[in-house]
């Protein structure tokens, strides 16, 4: 078969390589390319059998058709999100879509975390004040983790593992699922008003779905206690970002963590510091004392990568023997 990967950067390469070296691979002929899967890329796969494709790339309806034509019939998402690509045409045109399920959930929870620590602490303001000789403390103050309460929005593979980094913290945690993780025998399952309500660091772990959309709005916002701390590592779509810029401004927060936002797309994994920003928002959000954002690089770790590689090369083989593999979406 032949296999196509799109937007393939020095870091994927280094943990896709070794595995393409394996004699158990060597059906599947890959190219590399550094161009994102997007309509205007689409017709480069002309003549392969798959593509994979990263998480901040279009396959919306529009490429999906135009693979369709190219005659690719395996879209191999190399991560756990999916919500940018059009399933249903997918399916339409017999496409097959797998993607990594937690791959390392630790390694995303581990970097929500520090996410609240470094807002909480002010580390990424401590940083560039000690290293321009300025040692005073003005402005750095945080609050203690220990004995207060984590709320989980979603607690599968992700929200789970935060959950029990939660209470090594030593917080009362609490969470908010429509189905509840029976190994989670510490956590008092809430709803999600009374999570809202009651949490002093509100962490969010469920996929973006259309019932999930712009789950923090300004009513979920004011539900909240004053002085919360607020992580999304998850999607930016759960958060209307022009009211949490509201709620910064009405001092609603002690501090808000963000990996994702919903202005991602087209940024996100490009070095664009010669460039003029042009969304209005990030620059908003990026001016607030209080909150840190992060280039969606939550998964990023040696362990996650390694484990991402594996497994798209494990779902391209299951398609190469002709069989169904286990992390297909339909
Ligand atoms: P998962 O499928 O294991 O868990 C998702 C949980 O959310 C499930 O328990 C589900 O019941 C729950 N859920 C669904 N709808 C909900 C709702 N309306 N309210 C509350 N809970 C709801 O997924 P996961 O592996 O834990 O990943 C979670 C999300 O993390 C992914 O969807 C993805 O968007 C994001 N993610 C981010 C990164 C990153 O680098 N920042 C990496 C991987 C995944």
């Amino acid at each position: 078969m032949k296999l196509l990967f799109f937007g393939t950067k020095s870091y994927d390469k280094k943990y896709l390589l070794p595995y393409m070296e394996q004699e158990k691979y060597a059906g599947i002929q890959v190219k590399f390319i550094e161009a994102d899967l997007t309509p205007n890329t689409a017709m480069l796969a002309q003549g392969y059998d798959a593509v994979c494709a990263f998480v901040n790339m279009d396959v919306g309806t529009q490429t999906v058709e135009l693979l369709n034509g190219c005659g690719v019939r395996l879209i191999l998402m190399r991560c756990a999100g999916y919500n940018n690509v059009d399933l249903e045409t997918a399916k339409k045109y017999g496409i097959r879509v797998a993607h990594v399920p937690g791959y390392s959930p630790e390694s995303v929870a581990e970097h929500a975390m520090a996410l609240a620590l470094t807002a909480n602490r002010h580390l990424h303001k401590a940083y560039i004040k000690v290293r321009e000789n300025n040692y005073s403390l003005t402005g750095l103050l945080g609050v203690s983790f220990y004995g207060r309460t984590a709320g989980i929005v979603g607690t599968g593979r992700i929200g789970a593992a935060m959950a029990r980094i939660c209470q090594g913290f030593g917080m009362k945690v609490i969470a908010y699922d429509m189905y509840p993780n029976r190994s989670l025998d510490f956590v008092e399952y809430v709803s999600l008003d009374e999570l809202l309500r009651r949490s002093d660091l509100i962490s969010l772990h469920c996929p973006l779905t259309p019932e999930t959309h712009h789950m923090i709005n300004i009513d979920t916002i004011e539900k909240m206690k004053d002085g919360v701390i607020l992580v999304n590592t998850s999607r930016g779509g759960l958060i209307k970002t022009e009211d949490l810029v509201r709620g910064i401004r009405e001092n609603k927060f002690f501090a808000v963590g963000l990996d994702v936002y919903e202005e991602e797309n087209g940024t996100v994994y490009e070095d664009m510091s010669d460039e003029i920003m042009q969304h209005s928002t990030v620059a908003r959000l990026l001016s607030f004392p209080n909150v840190i954002v992060t280039s969606h690089q939550g998964f990023f770790t040696e362990e996650a990568m390694q484990a991402i590689s594996e497994t798209t090369m494990e779902n391209a083989l299951a398609f190469e023997n002709g069989g169904k593999g286990p992390n297909e979406l339909f």
